[in-house]
C-alpha cells in the first residue's frame, strides 16, 4: 500500500513538466534574470485572478508582510494586533517592521476572535494596527472587519499565504484590508518551486513604496530613499507561476472542495470532528483541518495505516522559546487567556487534501479515520 501524503511533489510534477522546460527555455533566452517582464506580466495575471488591482511579486510570504507594514509607515514600538496561531512568519514580519505583536485569542475555528478584537480597539485607542490570518484557508468574517476598520480607523494587512481563492460573504479574501500577503511556498495552493510571494492591494497609493521596499529601497537605479530589502521575485518563478501553474489554480481549488466535502459527509468517528467553517467563508481548502481530543492517538493511528497528517500549529507563537530573550527583539503583549487557540494547539490535525489525490485514497483516509480505535 502506497503512503497517502500531504502534499505530492512528484505528481505535481508530472503534470507541469513540459511547461516548465518551456519556461526555462523561453527565460534563459530572454537574458533578463531578476524583474524583468516575467514578473510584471505574472503581477498582472494573479492581479486578474484574484480581482486585486495592484500586485507586487516579492520573495517570500515573511516578505510580503513586512513590506505591506512597513509601507504603512508603521512607526517603532506600534501595537499591532494578531493571532497567536500562525506560522511564525506573521509574528516575525511584526518585529522585522519595528512592530510590537499583540496577541488576542482565536474563536473555535482557530480564527482572530473579532469580539476580543472590538473589545481590545474600545479599551487601548493606541492599537492601530491589525494583521489578521485567513488560517486553514478559512476566512476571517470580512463585512465585521471592514466595520472595525472603518469604526477604528485600523490599518490592516491581511495574511493570505493560506486563502487563494477563499471568499468571506463573496469577497475575496485580501480586499479588506489596506494591502494583504501571500506566499508561494511550494506547500500552499499556488505553491512555486522556491520561495517566492506577493504584496496585494486595491490601494495604488502603497504601490511605489513597496516596489522600492522590496528592492533596497530605490526609487530609481542608485537612488536610495528608503531602507529597504532585497525581496526580489526571480524571473524562472515567476514564469512558471503565470504560464505553468496560475492556470491551474482553479481545477485544483475545485479537487480541494470535492474533497472536503466528500470528508465532510463520511467522516463520522464520534470523537473527531471538522473544525468548524465561520460564518460567510468559501474556503479555497488550503488544509483540512479537524480536531479530537485524543489527537496523538490519531495521528498514530493514521501514521500506523500509511496516511501523513500535521499539526497546524503545535505550539502558540508567544509560547515559541525565542520569546525567553525577548531583549533580543523587543516587546510584545498577551491580552487574555488564549484559551480556545490553545485547545486548538492540543485538538488539531490536518489530514491530506492535496489536488492530486484519487477518490479511492480519499475514501481510505475517511474509512481509516472512521475504524480508529482510540488507544490512550
Ligand atoms: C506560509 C505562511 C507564511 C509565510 O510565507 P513564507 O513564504 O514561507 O515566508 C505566513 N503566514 C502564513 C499563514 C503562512 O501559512
Amino acid at each position: 500500500m502506497q503512503t497517502i501524503q500531504l502534499n505530492d511533489f512528484k505528481l505535481q510534477w508530472e503534470t507541469v513538466r513540459q511547461d516548465f522546460v518551456d519556461c526555462v527555455e523561453r527565460v534563459g533566452k530572454s537574458g533578463y534574470l531578476i524583474l524583468g517582464g516575467e514578473v510584471a506580466e505574472f503581477e498582472k495575471a494573479l492581479s486578474h485572478f484574484w480581482g486585486i488591482p495592484h500586485v507586487i511579486g516579492c520573495a517570500s510570504g515573511l516578505d510580503a508582510i513586512e513590506l505591506g507594514l512597513r509601507s504603512l509607515d508603521l512607526k517603532p514600538g506600534d501595537k499591532v494586533l494578531t493571532t497567536p496561531l500562525s506560522a511564525f512568519a506573521t509574528t516575525l514580519a511584526i518585529f522585522r517592521s519595528g512592530g510590537q505583536p499583540v496577541f488576542c485569542d482565536t474563536d473555535e475555528s482557530g480564527l482572530i476572535d473579532l469580539d476580543l478584537v472590538e473589545d481590545l480597539l474600545m479599551t487601548n485607542p493606541e492599537i492601530k494596527f491589525l494583521v489578521p490570518v485567513h488560517l486553514f484557508g478559512h476566512t476571517v468574517n470580512l463585512k465585521r472587519l471592514l466595520e472595525l476598520k472603518k469604526r477604528f480607523g485600523l490599518k490592516i494587512i491581511e495574511d493570505c499565504a493560506q486563502s487563494i481563492g477563499s471568499k468571506s460573504f463573496g469577497l475575496p479574501t485580501g480586499t479588506v484590508g489596506d494591502l494583504a500577503a501571500t506566499s508561494f511556498y511550494p506547500t500552499k495552493n499556488l505553491g512555486c518551486y522556491g520561495d517566492g510571494g506577493a504584496v496585494l492591494t486595491i490601494k495604488e497609493v502603497f504601490t511605489s513604496k513597496v516596489r522600492s521596499l522590496r528592492d533596497y529601497g530605490q526609487t530609481e537605479k542608485y537612488q536610495h530613499s528608503l531602507l529597504g530589502l532585497n525581496s526580489r521575485l526571480d524571473e524562472l518563478q515567476a514564469a512558471f507561476l503565470r504560464t505553468a501553474l496560475l492556470p491551474r489554480l482553479s481545477q485544483w481549488t475545485e479537487r480541494r472542495k470535492e474533497i472536503a466535502l466528500r470528508y465532510l459527509q463520511g467522516l463520522n468517528h464520534p470523537l473527531l470532528k471538522a473544525i468548524k467553517i465561520p460564518e460567510g467563508s468559501s474556503s479555497c481548502w488550503h488544509l483540512f483541518p479537524i480536531r479530537t481530543p485524543q489527537r496523538e492517538s490519531l495521528k498514530k493511528w493514521l501514521a500506523l495505516h500509511q496516511i501523513q497528517t500535521a499539526v497546524h500549529y503545535p505550539i502558540l507563537i508567544p509560547n515559541q522559546s525565542v520569546f525567553d530573550h525577548p531583549e533580543l527583539f523587543g516587546k510584545w503583549e498577551v491580552r487574555g487567556d488564549l484559551k480556545n487557540a490553545m485547545a486548538l494547539t492540543q485538538e488539531e490535525l490536518s489530514l491530506p487534501i492535496h489536488p492530486f489525490l484519487t477518490d479511492t485514497e480519499v475514501e481510505r483516509v475517511i474509512e481509516v479515520c472512521n475504524d480508529w480505535k482510540e488507544t490512550p
